[in-house]
């Protein structure tokens, strides 16, 4: 903790705090901070000081001890960079062998098909030939049926004429067998006929069979040039496994220094975001130090400061706050102030009446580049920084809304736009609680 709360200086705050409530902005000097909470507002602010200059050698301590594992971390690397190189050409090289496999797969599939359709064909020619056998059958039994019946009957009559009575017939006889004969005939033919049907089909069989037997043979060169792709494919997967364990062991190297650094980062983000926290109670100490001696003290600041870029499209493009910029974190000690229509040249002008205490007319001016100060009295100054011409001297009593230079891009700015700051005793302090606005400004960053 930076900062150790004492029930005395929360009965404090809480006091101020109901102050601003019930009186507002009245100016009332028997509201004034006694000296003695004044010192202890700003005996708390030193401490606060002092501790984040400390966090600060501790940022940079852990900073320079994260830095000497640099080249370690580098070197490993280099070497997981070298590893996922080889990895990737092994990849590669499966990737192609895969393809092959696929497009070896896909000839198999076809082929299987052809077979599937051979072995239909078969199935519906031993069927017809299932077919054909039973209409053979059934010519037989026909041919005996008519057979016997003819001969039943015919013969029986005949054996009768022949052996009992003289009344036999030879003639019809022989009529009747050769009824037999001819019937015999014609039936033998078409069981001969089915006869050979049934040859045809097998003789189909097995030329289909054959077809059959030659897919079958190239199915098995298929399966065997599918074996040897996956042999090959298996001898780049193992290969590939040894890379991949040694950049594994490498990885895990890094990884236990990447671990140490980013212990050491954590804790000095742990004491960043505490200075931050620092910084933003010491603005608040300041800022309630401030208010006390402007409002109840000599200064009479508040309401009677214009802004000082006297135009109606002016906004605020920066405020009073923490900010970032490249990768400093640090309070911005006063308001940017831009123009819609164009900042460059604009008129900047004297918020109040006061004497010229310093005016910068070349160089970067410690980051101000050329800029101007006002000394207001009573601990009160105003700074009109990145101004691109200045046009009053050191001495010179300025009066409200004085044209004091026109506004620029000098110093450390990306941009023309003014940079107002507000001092308060020796405190930079939020100008926007102090100006004037005109009704047409916004907020913009
Ligand atoms: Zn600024």
């Amino acid at each position: 903790m930076l900062l150790k709360t004492t029930d005395k200086s929360k009965k404090l705050l809480s006091f101020i705090l109901s102050l601003v409530i019930v009186f507002g902005v009245m100016s009332v000097s028997a509201f004034a901070l006694t000296d003695a909470e004044k010192q202890e507002y700003e005996n708390k602010i030193e401490e606060i000081r002092e501790q984040i200059k400390e966090n600060e050698e501790k940022i940079a301590e852990l900073e320079a001890e994260a830095a000497t594992y640099d080249d370690e971390i580098n070197a490993l690397q280099e070497k997981i960079d070298v590893l996922s190189a080889q990895i990737d050409l092994y990849n590669d090289e499966i990737a192609l062998i895969d393809a092959d496999i696929q497009v070896i797969d896909n000839q198999i599939t076809g082929i299987e098909n052809e077979i599937e359709d051979l072995n239909q064909q078969i199935q519906a020619l031993d069927e017809k030939v299932i077919e054909i056998q039973q209409e053979i059958a059934d010519t037989y039994t026909l041919l005996g049926e008519r057979i016997r019946v003819t001969y039943m009957t015919g013969a029986n009559t005949s054996l009768e004429y022949l052996l009992t009575s003289d009344g036999f017939d030879f003639q019809e006889y022989l009529e009747r067998t050769e009824l037999i004969d001819r019937i015999a005939a014609h039936d033998d033919k078409l069981i001969k006929d089915l006869e050979d049907d049934i040859e045809s089909l097998k003789e189909k069989v097995l030329e289909i069979e054959d077809m059959k037997t030659r897919l079958n043979s190239k199915v098995e060169e298929l399966d065997k040039a599918k074996k040897e792709h996956e042999a090959k494919k298996q001898e780049q997967v193992d290969a590939r496994k040894i890379i991949e364990d040694k950049e594994a062991l490498i990885q895990a190297d890094l990884n236990k220094v990447m671990s140490i650094v980013n212990a050491l980062d954590s804790k000095s983000k742990e004491y960043e975001a505490a200075m931050e926290k620092g910084e933003a109670t010491i603005l608040d100490y300041e800022q309630k130090l401030a208010q006390q001696n402007t409002s109840f003290g000599s200064g009479q600041v508040s309401g009677d400061m214009i802004w000082p870029l006297p135009y109606d499209d002016t906004y605020v493009s920066s405020s009073f706050k923490m900010r970032t910029l490249n990768g400093v974190t640090r309070q911005h000690n006063g308001i940017d102030i831009c123009r819609w229509a164009g900042t460059h040249g604009a008129q900047i002008v004297a918020v109040k009446e006061g004497t010229v205490e310093t005016a910068v007319y070349s160089g970067y001016g410690g980051g101000y580049g050329l800029y101007v100060v006002i000394d207001h009295g009573e601990g009160v100054k105003t700074y009109y920084a990145h101004m691109s011409s200045v046009h009053v001297s050191v001495g010179d009593y300025v009066t409200q809304g004085t044209v004091i230079g026109l506004a620029g891009n000098t110093g450390y700015s990306f941009g023309a736009h003014l940079h107002f700051g507000l001092m308060i005793n020796g405190g930079w302090v939020n100008p926007m609680n102090y100006l004037s606005k005109p009704a047409s400004v916004t907020i913009n960053g």
